[in-house]
């Protein structure tokens, strides 16, 4: 029997209603406890912008009202820590922006917040001065008379905003890079060349990137695609599993199906914090 990844470092909560899991931080860190992982990584959602719709209760405009709940979700995890042996690392999917408005303000939260690792994201297409962003889950939102040139506009920001998140250099590893393919968006072989920047940039920024298991039972595949995985391997940029659990049901699902992959593609180096 071949070794699996006995730990997450993406999995999502429910924490004070806001979150997007579906069950409670005890719950997830009891399930990862009783599935013999030997780590649980909790990193909900770091989503504040000034321009940030309310359209999620854990999408934030205003940054007091964000730094309070992340603090105090932080603190439930030392509470929950004292209870149990399984190794808990704080950490949060942040959404990055590259704008100085947002580098201020998130480097002034992350003075406030006792963290062990961060994990670069971008879920938002967006206008070039964030001035308008919208979830990928919730294009339903986008304004009536949106053209495919908007779209290719939006999406084109999409893919530099994962570029400048990797050199951001806040990030201990990047998540499902190609997220957004998900939704049928940036499918068609115009786009590999961003694809292909993505995989040079974290080549040379010697960037971690998750193989997010999530992908696999909605579209048959992880994020990113194998293929983008087999070059990063062949480069030896280091790689962790994820399974960006939101239920406990979710916790190592697609581990031992990525880690045959993994041998296939002759992957050497592996992340770990
Ligand atoms: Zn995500
Ligand atoms: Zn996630």
């Amino acid at each position: 029997m071949n070794k699996i990844q006995n730990f997450t470092y993406h999995s999502h909560n429910n924490f004070g209603g806001v979150f997007d899991g579906r069950y409670s931080p005890e719950d997830m860190i009891s399930a990862a406890e009783k599935l013999g992982f030997e780590a649980i990584g909790v990193s909900n959602h770091l989503i504040w912008h000034p321009n940030m719709p309310r359209s999620h209760s854990m999408f934030f405009k205003d940054f007091n009202q964000a730094l309070d709940i992340y603090k105090r979700s932080l603190d439930c995890l030392d509470e929950i820590a004292s209870k149990h042996n399984i190794k808990i690392l704080k950490g949060f999917e942040v959404d990055f922006f590259p704008s100085k408005e947002w580098r201020n303000g998130f480097e002034k939260m992350l003075k406030e917040l006792k963290i062990d690792y961060l994990i670069g994201s971008t879920h938002f297409i967006r206008t070039e001065d964030e001035s308008q962003m919208w979830n990928i889950y919730h294009l339903d939102e986008l304004p009536q008379g949106t053209t495919a040139e908007d779209m290719d506009y939006y999406l084109s920001n999409y893919w530099k905003n994962i570029l400048a998140a990797i050199s951001s250099g806040y990030f201990d590893f990047m998540a499902h890079l190609d997220y957004c393919t998900q939704f049928n968006l940036s499918t068609s072989p115009e786009w590999d060349e961003y694809k292909w920047q993505i995989i040079e940039s974290l080549d040379k920024n010697k960037m971690p990137f998750e193989v997010n298991t999530s992908g696999i039972s909605r579209i048959g595949r992880p994020f990113p695609d194998w293929w983008m995985v087999k070059e990063l391997c062949r480069r030896q940029v280091p790689v962790l599993i994820s399974d960006d659990a939101h239920y406990t049901e979710h916790l190592g699902r697609g581990f031992v199906e990525v880690e045959e992959k993994l041998r296939e593609f002759n992957c050497l180096k592996r992340f770990k914090l």
